[in-house]
């Protein structure tokens, strides 16, 4: 069976922890910091022998920090499949020490905002130098991935830079600024009038993008932010379409339980492009035109007609991602939904 996932950051990144889990269960623990040619790490990579779990990842929330090309979607899928996540946080590396952040700061070199731990900066340094020989981000994701083994194939959505700004306005005027700086730095606290994926529209999909969706079996949309995760994805031209035309069915599970975002402030942005934050906006906001399935938390059963009167099946069930067996059964669940609406 060939699953694909279009993947923000740490939604993302939980859900496919759970998915792996429920395609192979108890497929052996992620190699993380182990030595790759330790033996246990073999049995990681007999995952993709039952199924095969492409991830298209989100790089609009990429950045240039320091020289360096960051990519924290991608790394946040890379680091939590391959056993290097810092858990509590659900970004960055575990273990992490500070000290290149503690002198750069020694010197007044920022941002400050942006945390990037010592093990971290490796990833970046590695990245950058790589794009600078020539690879395309493709390539350097593979590469990275062959550390990690995440037991999935990374894609990055793109080879060309694409960038979410946000139209802001607040005591500095209205201006764009780089999706980080709205999220990390300002905390979504300042009003969002706009989000703008720059360079999307001259973007092309990465290699292999198309070729999955086309080839998939079943595409599933995790519970991502529907706007700076999985809209952006779909921004890219030509990935929209060939989920909309593509054979396999395609279900969504809600980022939004009981009329807010579990974590993080996707309601800011989903009230930028318009979109209110409950569970059935969202499906309606993505359309019957790409769902055909869609779960939502019990906490939202009352949406289940309305969602359905929209032309997409959906299905209530604890959708709380608190560990790896709970979200395994939601991967579960959007794999029954899937079988269900086929055809
Ligand atoms: P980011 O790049 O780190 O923001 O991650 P994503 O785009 O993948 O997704 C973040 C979204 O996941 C947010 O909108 C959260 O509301 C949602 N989310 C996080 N944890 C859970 C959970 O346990 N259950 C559900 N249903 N959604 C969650
Ligand atoms: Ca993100």
């Amino acid at each position: 069976m060939r699953i694909v996932v279009l993947a923000g950051g740490i939604g993302g990144a939980r859900f496919l922890r759970g998915l792996k889990e429920a395609v192979t269960p108890g497929g052996g623990p992620p190699p993380g910091d182990a030595d790759i040619t330790d033996t246990n790490v073999t049995d990681v990579t007999d995952v993709t022998d039952v199924t095969d779990i492409t991830v298209i990842g989100n790089t609009g929330d990429d950045i240039h920090l320091f020289g360096l090309k960051v990519c924290p979607d991608l790394d946040t899928v890379m680091y939590t499949l391959g056993g290097g996540i810092n858990e509590e946080q659900g970004w960055g590396r575990a273990a992490e020490s500070w000290s290149v952040k503690e002198e750069l700061k020694a010197y007044g070199v920022g941002p400050d905002w942006f945390g990037l731990g010592d093990r971290d900066f490796a990833t970046h340094i590695v990245r950058t130098q790589m794009l600078a020989a020539g690879y395309p981000l493709s390539a350097v994701t593979e590469a990275l991935c062959a550390r990690w083994q995440p037991g999935v194939r990374l894609l990055p959505m793109s080879d060309d830079r694409v960038e979410t700004h946000v139209l802001v306005e607040d005591g500095e005027g209205r201006r764009a600024v780089h999706f980080q700086e709205y999220w990390v730095r300002l905390r979504a606290e300042v009003p969002a009038q706009a989000i703008l994926p720059v360079g999307a529209e001259d973007a092309a999909p990465a290699p292999g993008v198309l070729e999955a969706i086309a080839e998939a079996d079943v595409i599933l949309f995790p519970p991502s932010n529907p706007v700076v995760s999985i809209g952006t994805i779909l921004a890219v031209p030509g990935i929209r379409q060939a989920v909309a035309e593509a054979d396999a069915p395609v279900v969504g599970l809600s980022p939004i339980v009981g009329g807010a975002p579990v974590r993080g402030m996707a309601d800011k942005v989903l009230a930028a492009v318009g979109v209110e934050s409950t569970a059935e906006a969202v499906a309606r906001h993505y359309g019957p035109g790409l769902l055909d399935g869609w779960l939502v938390d019990t906490a939202d059963a009352d949406a289940v007609p309305a969602v359905e009167a929209a032309g997409i099946v959906c299905r209530a069930l604890p959708l709380m991602m608190t560990d790896v067996q709970a979200t395994a059964a939601m991967a579960r669940a959007a794999l029954a939904l899937a079988e269900e609406v086929r055809g």
